[in-house]
């Protein structure tokens, strides 16, 4: 996927470990990638050294193996001031270079404090991700520094709560019953973003099911339900950048019923 948006400087994964190392590959590329229009292109030196493992402008830093060959438990304040200390040193070949941290929430308190400063001051070539399973194993002042992005696995299929829900939804989008809409996303909004996420995938299944004509459309036509699935994707957007669950089903609400 090319990235619209302007990149930031520091990134939070927060997800699934093979997920939320997939997307940070696919920034890191972003960043690296030299070619002129949208990035990555998947084809230039940059992008093709990054696909190959090889390019020498991502640093990957992660636990260390102990001596049986297993990982150990945390990442130590010396990895994290050895990586510091070549943060100014300029890139080799691409115009960024890119720091990598996987499993950053197995730093110990130490190791985050020593990350601080180049946080906040990073040289302006260099670019930090932070793949963590869950973003509040960081401290506040990491966090904060950080665009976190929340990321999710594989699609399972949506719990069947999920399910029930998104089909009590799209009837009330179908009749246009705007109170009927609030209610639900009055009713929503202290659930928490993972279970959100699980109503949006689950209403683009049973949109999906109306287009292809698994289930009635409920009177829907076609370009409706196109857009009905489009502001799921919409939500889905939002949610991955944090913004709050009550705000989302506000939005969505107010738009199921006019869109
Ligand atoms: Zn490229």
């Amino acid at each position: 996927m090319a990235e619209r948006t302007q990149l930031s400087h520091a990134y939070l994964l927060a997800g699934p470990q093979e997920a939320a190392h997939r997307r940070a590959l696919e920034l890191a590329q972003a960043m690296l990638c030299s070619a002129p229009g949208a990035r990555p292109c998947g084809v230039c030196r940059d992008c093709r050294k990054l696909l190959r493992g090889v390019h020498p402008d991502l640093t990957v830093l992660t636990r260390l193996p102990d001596t049986k060959g297993k990982l150990k438990r945390e990442i130590y304040v010396d990895q994290i001031r050895e990586l510091v200390s070549t943060a100014s040193i300029l890139p080799g070949e691409a115009q960024r270079k890119v720091y990598l941290i996987r499993d950053a929430g197995m730093m110990n308190a130490a190791a985050q404090n020593a990350l601080l400063k180049l946080l906040e001051e990073p040289p302006r070539f260099l670019c930090l991700i932070l793949e963590a399973e869950n973003a509040e194993a960081l401290l506040e002042t990491v966090r904060s520094r950080c665009v976190l992005e929340h990321v999710r696995g594989e699609e399972a299929a949506p719990p069947p709560e999920a399910r029930e829900l998104a089909e009590r939804f799209l009837d009330a989008a179908a009749a246009r019953s705007r109170l009927t809409l609030l209610g639900i996303a009055n009713a929503q909004g202290e659930a928490s973003n993972a279970e959100m996420l699980d109503f949006t995938a689950a209403a683009r299944g049973v949109l999906t099911d109306m287009l292809c004509g698994r289930l009635p459309a409920r009177q829907m036509p076609r370009a409706r339900l196109l857009r009905l699935y489009r502001l799921m994707e919409r939500a889905e957007e939002y949610l991955r950048f944090n913004v709050s669950v009550r705000h989302v089903w506000g939005m969505l609400s107010v738009e199921a019923a006019s869109e």
